[in-house]
């Protein structure tokens, strides 16, 4: 347990010796103020101490180190989980937006070959309240930089929707307690059937992201190994199943490998699929990581794919690759210790 893992029934508990009305200060200071309990100076000091040694109220995340790149507009947090376990987040700034990429799960179970958090393997699921907390850090940066904090991308360490009910959960709590727009979250997923299905259930109307990287199932088979339990034929009926319920477009990611998924025959076959369900792709050129030694596509030849795809009809998003030099990129978030470089003392600057 930790203090966003409580329900407004469990924090009542807390205070059961209290005034009501302690309840929702605490509350809107979790959740409106997103400060820790010691913060809130609207509580008696009896009562904040009191409430700050409470197990139930301890933070989930400690931080370990902060790494900032592209001028400030991108900040990557390595949190230490009280059982030892690291994670990270992502907090990126551009005009328009602010977005944080979060964690689900310690670990990545999903072995994708080029990913570097599959390269290290499960270690475990988050509980809902260590998701939501990485978002209310990010909220709370963003706020103290003067900006709000409006989407949410798991995209970061772990499956998502191999951790269904927690990430659920969290999605709630981003939604009905901190204010942001279901389809503002986006749900990134290597392709898991059954959490597709339960999300084109579910209630809020979050976007859903698919981990394609492959048009066909020998060259997804290989990238993306959860493609032989679930290939392309029974995702891309999943997908339109999910099209057909939530009248949402699902997007398709794809990390540009030179030589391997770059050809305009890749294009085409993507095309393909999404013509199926009118899908829009992202495309990013493969960040490099340590355990597979290929290359991101060039940027002439991720050009050429975008336009080979736009030729067929497609829409395509080439996306700027951001925190390279902190090794922040997509699918560089691989949390051991021994590798991380001392965050330097300079603050996130916030630009607009
Ligand atoms: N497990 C989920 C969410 C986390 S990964 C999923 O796979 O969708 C978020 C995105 O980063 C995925 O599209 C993933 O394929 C991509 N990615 C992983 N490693 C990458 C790399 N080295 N370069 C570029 N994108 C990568």
């Amino acid at each position: 347990m930790s203090r966003y893992d409580a329900t407004k029934a469990e924090l009542a508990e807390l205070l059961a010796a209290e005034p009501a009305y302690r309840v929702r200060q605490l509350w809107d200071g979790l959740y409106r103020q997103l400060a820790a309990p010691e913060e809130l100076t609207v509580l008696p000091a009896a009562l904040r101490a009191e409430l700050a040694a409470r197990p139930e109220l301890a933070p989930a995340l400690a931080l370990v180190t902060e790494q900032l790149a592209d001028d400030g507009a991108t900040a990557k947090w390595l949190f230490r989980l009280a059982d030892g376990e690291q994670i990270e987040t992502v907090l990126m700034y551009s005009e328009r937006r602010c977005s944080v990429c979060v964690s689900s799960q310690a670990g990545c179970a999903m072995a994708c070959s080029f990913c570097a958090t599959g390269q290290g393997g499960y270690r475990r699921q988050l509980r809902s309240g260590e998701i939501l907390e990485q978002v209310v850090r990010a909220a709370r940066a963003a706020k103290d930089a003067g900006r709000r904090l409006d989407h949410v991308v798991f995209m970061g360490m772990g499956e998502p929707l191999a951790n269904f009910a927690a990430v659920w959960r969290a999605i709630e709590g981003i939604v009905s307690d901190l204010d942001l727009a279901a389809r503002h979250v986006t749900v990134s997923t290597v392709g898991v059937i059954p959490g597709i299905e339960r999300l084109a259930a579910a209630p809020l109307q979050v976007n859903l992201a698919v981990s394609l990287h492959a048009a066909n199932d020998a060259l997804r088979n290989e990238l993306v190994p959860l493609n032989r339990r679930y290939p392309l034929g029974a995702l891309m009926a999943a997908c339109r199943d999910y099209v057909e319920a939530t009248h949402r477009r699902v997007s398709f990611e794809w990390a540009l490998i030179a030589g391997v998924n770059d050809t305009p025959r890749d294009a085409e076959e993507l095309a393909g699929l999404c013509h199926q369900i009118s899908a829009h792709v992202n495309l990013i050129p493969l960040n490099p990581t340590p355990g597979y030694p290929v290359l991101g596509s060039p940027p002439a030849a991720v050009r050429a794919f975008r336009d080979t795809l736009s030729s067929l009809g497609v829409n395509a998003t080439v996306r700027k690759t951001r925190g390279r030099e902190i090794a922040a990129a997509c699918g560089q978030l691989a949390g051991t210790a021994g590798r991380r470089v001392a965050a330097p003392a300079r603050r996130a600057a916030a630009p607009r």
